[in-house]
């Protein structure tokens, strides 16, 4: 049996796994990211990840087979490089990863975008098994997504799609960092909600310590009728409700996937969308599609680097 690496870089975190072709972990380990530091300074960071595991292989006689890397920014799947800048590192813009990786371990290296690693998890070992056209929409900071067609990813001309944080949901509405206008997540992301609950607070003259004001308080009040909190969260689900719509009239998924931060409120938060969906959409789009909450947690990106890995590995050698 081979098996395979798969490493999950963030802002915060570098998460490293050893797995086989289907998913299964054997070791995770986690280690700071040095998101903040060289390019130079974050690939030898990578490199000891991996030469970690690679050890833990051998004593076990393991044989690994491919790296899989997943990295936030755009990534360029033909090259694995990435192109311009990457969120939340700053040193990172046009990192080439497989070639660093390649010439440093002789092994085969792929890598994608963190949200699209996230959605083959999903599709393969969690809330999307048995679907072929799915859509993976990650909710925390900002938004985020995959797309996988015919069970395939489905990653655009310049490695860009499936940016659903970046859909217009009101042209005359907030100007976005992105440069485009009234943006999906700058109404449905973790930082909007906060926002947007703290503004009525303030309207309605109530005195809170703001810094304490997360989603997870805010829906929690608004499970226990607190008018504002409900006001908040359903807004938030509406404006979701409404992106995804447009996704379903577009690509008829049969499966809608919701993970990252804020679906950790569970049904009381999936279940609002989900209505919110189906009041929008078109109705023959509607007929068996599923909005599910994610499944994985935070062990999809390695999973998905693994799944990664071996799919193109079989397919290479075949
Ligand atoms: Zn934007």
């Amino acid at each position: 049996m081979r098996y395979y690496i798969g490493l999950d870089l963030g802002g915060t975190n570098l998460k490293y796994a050893l797995g086989d072709a289907t998913g299964n972990i054997l070791v995770k380990l986690t280690r700071p990211s040095w998101a903040d530091k060289s390019q130079e300074s974050i690939f030898v960071n990578i490199f000891a990840a991996v030469e970690k595991l690679l050890e833990i292989a051998k004593e076990n006689e393991l044989d690994v087979a491919a790296i899989g890397v997943g990295s936030p920014g755009n990534v360029d799947f033909n090259t694995g490089r990435i192109v311009g800048q990457a969120a939340n590192i700053k040193e990172w813009a046009d990192a080439p990863i497989r070639e660093r990786l390649q010439n440093r371990f002789h092994l085969p290296v792929w890598t994608d975008n963190d949200a699209n690693m996230v959605a083959i998890a999903e599709a393969r070992v969690g809330a999307g098994r048995g679907f072929n056209h799915i859509v993976f929409i990650t909710v925390g900071t900002g938004i985020g997504g995959g797309i996988i067609i015919n069970g395939q990813m489905y990653r655009g001309g310049n490695y860009n799609a499936a940016e659903i944080g970046h859909m217009c949901i009101n042209y005359q509405g907030k100007k976005c960092p992105c440069g485009g206008t009234g943006c999906l997540e700058l109404y449905a992301a973790a930082p909007a909600i906060v926002n947007l609950y703290i503004s009525k607070l303030r309207e309605a003259g109530y005195q809170e310590n703001e810094d304490l004001i997360s989603t997870e308080l805010i829906f929690d009040r608004a499970k226990n009728n607190d008018v504002l909190a409900r006001e908040t969260m359903d807004f938030a689900c509406k404006m979701l409700g409404i992106g995804i719509a447009n996704v379903v009239n577009l690509l008829n998924p049969q499966a809608v996937i919701i993970g990252g931060g804020v679906a950790e409120a569970g049904e009381d938060y999936i279940g609002r969308v989900r209505r919110y969906v189906f009041e929008h959409a078109l109705k023959p789009s509607l007929i068996g599609l599923r909005i599910l909450q994610a499944q994985l947690g935070n062990e999809a990106g390695v999973t998905g680097a693994i799944i990664l890995a071996a799919d193109n590995t079989l397919n290479f050698t075949n």
